[in-house]
């Protein structure tokens, strides 16, 4: 059996809508919602942070890291890796790194492409991610997608440039639902009878669960607007409202079956075993091991 590793990718949807600081702030108040539930069940989670959003709340980036839990990058301002060459990835990387320690991050060694757009053509981010002394990313769709995706790179956790780890995106087993199960509209909307079996499946094959969930994942007070990447198209939009309100109590339904995990310590275990050891680092408590 493996683990759920545990992520939110921090971010403010607000910067890519036009004029979106006229709208209600949701990040700090959706994330203290997050770390509220991790410190109910005693369990340390990734946070993907994005650079400007650790500049501007550098107190809330404070409470994740006294709370225990990992921080990890997820680009300094939120550009798809297709949108920059390597020489100025590695200086987006930098300042994002930067951004995180001067909030209080140590050893972080984590990555997430933001949109999962870590592709073939954009696979030399594994290289500057390694030469950056990263120990992983978890940033590759392993299907086809309108948006990005890597269908060839397989389901698997592996190794590639560097020795860096690529932890890639859980899907569904479903044949023709190659979209992911743990986050995001996908986890919000689709039956959770058949989020749960996807999950089963998954573990079953000794895969860790990937997830990806958001501060707005869980924020039922934002007003409407159309979210970017959705092409203007009202009836995405509308997914994007909808389950806000099951997320956590989802969460909760998983964490009483399953042992939630930081990726950084999955990706230690991984290094030292070869295998993952599942081990609750806040609790201190070894739950299962495999
Ligand atoms: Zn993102």
């Amino acid at each position: 059996m493996s683990s759920i590793l545990l992520s939110v990718d921090l971010e403010d949807v607000r910067d890519w809508v036009k004029d979106g600081v006229r709208y209600r702030e949701g990040v700090p108040e959706n994330t203290r919602s997050y770390l509220d539930q991790f410190k109910r069940w005693g369990v340390r989670a990734t946070f993907f942070v994005v650079g400007e959003v650790a500049r501007r709340y550098p107190r809330l980036i404070g409470e994740i890291v006294g709370a225990g839990h990992e921080l990890a990058c997820h680009g300094d301002v939120h550009l798809q890796l297709d949108k920059l060459t390597p020489k100025e990835f590695r200086a987006d990387m930098r300042r994002n790194l930067a951004a995180l320690e001067n909030t209080g991050g140590k050893g972080i060694e984590g990555f997430r492409a933001p949109t999962f757009s870590l592709t073939a053509q954009t696979a030399w981010a594994h290289e500057v991610l390694a030469e950056l002394g990263f120990a992983y990313s978890s940033s590759v769709l392993p299907a086809g997608n309108p948006l990005y995706g890597w269908p060839e790179f397989g389901r698997s956790a592996r190794k590639v440039a560097g020795g860096l780890w690529e932890l890639p995106v859980t899907l569904h087993e479903v044949p023709g639902l190659s979209v992911p199960i743990a986050g995001g509209v996908y986890f919000r909307v689709l039956p959770f009878f058949l989020t749960k079996w996807a999950i089963g499946k998954s573990l079953g094959k000794g895969r860790p669960v990937v997830t990806y969930f958001h501060p707005y994942d869980v924020d039922t007070k934002q007003e409407r607007f159309m979210h970017p990447d959705l092409g203007g198209k009202n009836h995405l939009n509308m997914l994007m409202y909808i389950g806000r309100a099951k997320v956590l109590k989802r969460l909760d339904i998983l964490h009483r079956s399953y042992i939630f995990q930081a990726y950084g310590d999955y990706v230690k275990n991984l290094q030292s075993h070869g295998v993952p050891i599942l081990h609750n680092e806040i609790s201190g408590q070894a739950k299962e091991c495999c």
